[in-house]
């Protein structure tokens, strides 16, 4: 870019420009059972009634109203057990007046029945119940403790709409709906790409100068959640050789991905690697802290199109960019509905100084002890290579770029990590 200091642009118009340019993956059909992660690409409907039958809420008689509507502890209605209805079982037996069924929760009700006795309201309990039953108590109406066929839902109704995330809760609404296959955005593939001449890996013995590799394993484990796949981990020197190679390897039609998440090199010092190297991506200062050099660009494939993100090499930096900017993009590439992390606003249980005309992003600590007031506090000094304290770190504090200090007591925005 320019040589002077070159105007920075929000957080919200980085992300807007980034988000303008994503085009979602291609969707693809798979079984429901194996769609844990995925994001639905199209509205996904009951195969069936749910409940597909009308059944019993309780363990019980199944009865006709009318010959229990007096019933009371004093003067018990006296019914027939004529037959008995496990779960799963087909039978709809025929049933008389002054005769029951003994049915249990989940069982399909019989036809002639109107309304369910739970054995708490019989004398003579389980034990004696397939003989003759005493119903103590009137049930409140016709049909109570009757699941109706259909009254969760319809068949043909959306159980959920595209772009839900399908989490457990889903998937098992998705199994009780009956429905087997689910069409799903694919896993966006991603390179990460670390930039250094100082990076060995983690546990290698350093020479003076060298430090472990760290931002690839936090970058990937961050990507991981969002249902997209690694395909390819690097790292590289400064020398832009291998960098150069490693572009047109993950961006060419055999090896290619939709992300390539580069870190490191993107400053405006000298041995810049990424912004010297990478020539579709742009590079400029966003309004935050940390993270504040970014680059991006888009490179257009035959078959599709391939973002390339430009994180800060500082381990904190690298991962407030990824939540900031990477994370969003990845989302948005799977259709899904909410792009962003749950945010709580929370109080700071002590106060600290935050930059001037820049948001702050400053990972913290959540003190839970008072369940109906939890605290905040700075997990660190908020320096950007403190990798190790990030380690503490729950959530960030997300501190307008307008407010000039955070006091103890004051609610701030709580960006949830999980
Ligand atoms: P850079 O953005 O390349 O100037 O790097 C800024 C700081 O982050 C330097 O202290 C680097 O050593 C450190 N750094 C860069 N990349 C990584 C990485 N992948 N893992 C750990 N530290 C890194
Ligand atoms: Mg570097």
């Amino acid at each position: 870019m320019n040589d002077g200091e070159p105007a920075m642009v929000s957080v919200d118009e980085h992300l807007a420009a980034i988000l303008a340019a994503v085009r979602p993956v291609a969707p693809l059909t798979v079984p429901t059972a194996d769609a844990a992660g995925s994001t639905l690409a199209a509205p996904a409907c009951a195969a069936i009634d749910l409940p597909p039958f009308d059944n019993s809420a309780m363990d019980g008689f199944a009865v006709r109203f009318a010959d229990v509507a007096n019933a009371t502890a004093e003067a018990p209605a006296r019914l027939r057990v004529v037959a008995d209805l496990p779960a799963g079982t087909a039978d709809d037996p025929p049933f008389a007046a002054g005769e029951a069924v003994r049915i249990m929760t989940g069982s399909a009700l019989p036809t002639a029945a109107d309304a369910i006795v739970p054995f708490e309201d019989t004398a003579g309990g389980l034990a004696d119940s397939l003989d003759e039953i005493a119903v103590t108590r009137a049930p409140r109406a016709v049909g109570v403790h009757i699941r109706r066929r259909g009254e969760d839902t319809r068949a043909g109704d959306p159980v959920l709409p595209a772009g839900a995330v399908l989490g457990p809760l889903q998937l098992g609404a998705l199994a009780a709906a009956g429905i087997a296959n689910v069409r799903v955005a694919s896993r966006p593939r991603v390179a990460v790409v670390s930039t250094g001449s100082e990076l060995v890996g983690p546990g290698a013995p350093l020479e003076r100068g060298q430090i472990p590799e760290s931002n690839g394993i936090l970058l990937a484990a961050l990507i991981a959640e969002t249902g997209a796949l690694v395909v390819r981990r690097a790292v590289v020197d400064d020398e832009g050789t291998a960098l150069a190679a490693l572009l047109e390897a993950v961006t060419s039609e055999a090896g290619a991905v939709d992300v390539v998440v580069f870190t490191g090199g993107v400053s405006a010092g000298a041995y810049e690697v990424v912004r010297q190297t990478v020539t579709p991506m742009r590079f400029g200062a966003v309004a935050m802290q940390p993270g504040k050099p970014q680059g991006f660009g888009v490179i257009g494939r035959p078959d599709g199109t391939t973002l390339l993100f430009g994180l800060p090499g500082n381990p904190v930096s690298a991962a407030v960019s990824f939540e900031a900017f990477v994370r969003p993009a990845l989302l948005a590439l799977q259709g899904r509905a909410h792009l962003h992390r749950p945010v709580l606003r929370l109080s700071a249980a002590t106060g600290w100084r935050t930059p001037v005309a820049r948001r702050q992003y400053l990972p913290v600590t959540i003190d839970r002890a008072n369940p109906g007031g939890w605290t905040v506090t700075p997990a660190s000094s908020g320096g950007s290579h403190l990798a190790g304290r990030l380690g503490s770190a729950e959530a960030y504090a997300v501190v307008a770029a307008e407010i000039a200090a955070v006091s103890a007591g004051d609610l701030v925005d709580v960006l949830l990590l999980d």
